[in-house]
């Protein structure tokens, strides 16, 4: 969200003549897009600003504003904290940020906008303005939450849930294709709920208008919750043949007792039957979740189920993370709090046991023909500054795989190009990527469904 968030707001401070530049030392303007979903990215926010006052003594006249959720969270609080920030623009300001940094540029300040949006489409719809956009985009379908789960600041800092209208959607995924994007992700809190406000059309029929636009070869979309995954956007993965096999489910807890105390709204149980069903629908889909560890009153014997129903579900990755007391956030109040250590300790556990499943899933790559968008050549090929003859390329195949592949010695096909789809043969399995070569460039042109993944 923040990714898509940072890229707005290049496109609309390219409206008042500014480009970009990844050197803060030569910037006239510096924009820090801030996260609060954990206590530590929000002291990492912190840290950054006390080295741009080091660099705002040596140039006065530079501007630093801050925006996201710490600075809807904490508005005032940001200046008076450290008075190097000019501006504060809150999660729905962004649309106001030019006129606020009109008026910096005056000499006014420090400002502070936290204010409600004027209208959800007021921030989308602008064009990426500089940023290094690649072919895989993002695109808000919905911003904003009403599940209201204990742990969580999003309801608090980016509001009720608000859903854009399909065509404004597809409208913008045509004008991300027109400019080169291959892929679009789209976003939501919750897109399971999509629409249900306003009265608009489901999430899966919002899926299959965006699967009608010509030029595009892959959707993906996050986050789905377990509660509201219905059987129609099951159905999806078996009929639309853009959208990608692969599934975030954000589960949290193998618990029931803490997912109750986490107000997710599902047990263990329901989660697992989706889980069934979704792989019946689509076999083969890539799965993967998110896990919090040391949530209040977590007991080693809810800890141990957590782990449990990760062996039992196979996930292809996850993320996991130590819970952290947030400002506003109910949990902050509840008693039986983790220890640190202990936290530290089932983070590692958890981590582990995926590793485990990820390198034994990776293993079973090998020897297959994987269909993979190319993203580009690979980071370590262009740093290295290889001949055309040693190039190498990275991309992802539809399970969300990072490929890195070679040509076949000799290949009779031009090289692969960035946003194309190419076949490639698995050689090698890594903890977090796979190798391989690849034997023909096919023409740009989607894959059936169900036939992106078959053995060589
Ligand atoms: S569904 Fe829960 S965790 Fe996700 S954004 Fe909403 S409140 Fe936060």
């Amino acid at each position: 969200m923040n990714v898509y968030d940072s890229e707005k707001i290049a496109g609309l401070l390219a409206s008042r003549g500014y480009r970009i530049t990844r050197r803060p030392s030569e910037a006239d303007l510096v924009v820090v897009n801030t996260c609060a979903i954990r206590e530590k990215a929000e002291q990492k926010v912190f840290s950054y600003l006390g080295r741009l006052a080091g660099l705002k003594r040596r140039r006065a006249d530079m501007l630093v504003a801050v925006g996201g959720c710490v600075a809807q969270q904490q508005g005032d609080r940001i200046p008076a904290r450290q008075p190097c920030v000019d501006i504060v623009f809150g999660t729905q300001a962004i649309g106001r940020l030019p006129a606020l940094v009109e008026r910096a540029e005056a000499g006014f300040g420090p400002l502070t906008d936290t204010g409600p949006a004027e209208g959800i489409e007021m921030i989308t719809g602008a064009a990426a303005g500089g940023l290094d956009a690649g072919i895989s985009r993002f695109v808000t379908v919905m911003r904003g939450c009403d599940n209201y789960c204990t742990y969580c600041v999003v309801p608090f800092v980016r509001g009720r849930e608000v859903s854009r209208s399909p065509e404004a959607v597809v409208a913008e995924v045509r004008e991300l294709v027109a400019d080169g994007a291959r892929e679009v992700t789209l976003l939501g809190q919750n897109v399971n709920s999509y629409g249900r406000k306003e009265g608009l059309c489901s999430f899966a029929r919002l899926l299959a208008r965006v699967n009608a636009v010509d030029g595009l070869a892959r959707i993906r979309f996050t986050t789905s919750h377990p509660k509201d995954l219905s059987d129609e956007l099951i159905a999806a993965f078996g009929s639309l043949d853009k959208l990608c096999r692969h599934l975030h489910l954000p589960v949290q807890s193998g618990s029931d007792a803490v997912l109750k105390r986490m107000n997710r709204g599902y047990t263990r149980q329901h989660y697992l039957a989706r889980v069934e069903r979704i792989r019946a629908a689509c076999p083969g889909i890539a799965l993967s979740t998110d896990i919090i560890v040391g949530f209040p009153g977590e007991t080693e014997e809810d800890f141990r189920q957590t782990l449990e129903l990760i062996r039992e579900v196979e996930y292809d990755s996850l993320f996991a993370f130590k819970y952290s007391d947030r400002p506003d956030a109910p949990a902050r109040r509840f008693s039986r709090k983790v220890a640190e250590e202990e936290k530290k300790r089932r983070l590692k556990a958890v981590l582990d046991t995926q590793e485990h499943i990820t390198r034994r899933k990776n293993r079973q790559c090998v020897g297959r023909i994987e269909t993979v968008l190319v993203e580009g050549v690979s980071r370590r090929n262009a740093a290295a500054g290889a001949g055309a003859a040693r190039m190498q390329w990275t991309g992802r195949t539809s399970e969300n795989r990072i490929v890195n592949f070679s040509r076949e010695e000799g290949a009779a096909v031009a090289p692969p190009q960035t946003g194309q789809l190419v076949d490639v043969l698995i050689e090698k399995a890594f903890a977090h990527s796979l190798w391989g070569r690849a034997p023909a460039v096919r023409p740009v042109k989607p894959r059936p469904k169900g036939d992106a993944c078959y053995a060589a």
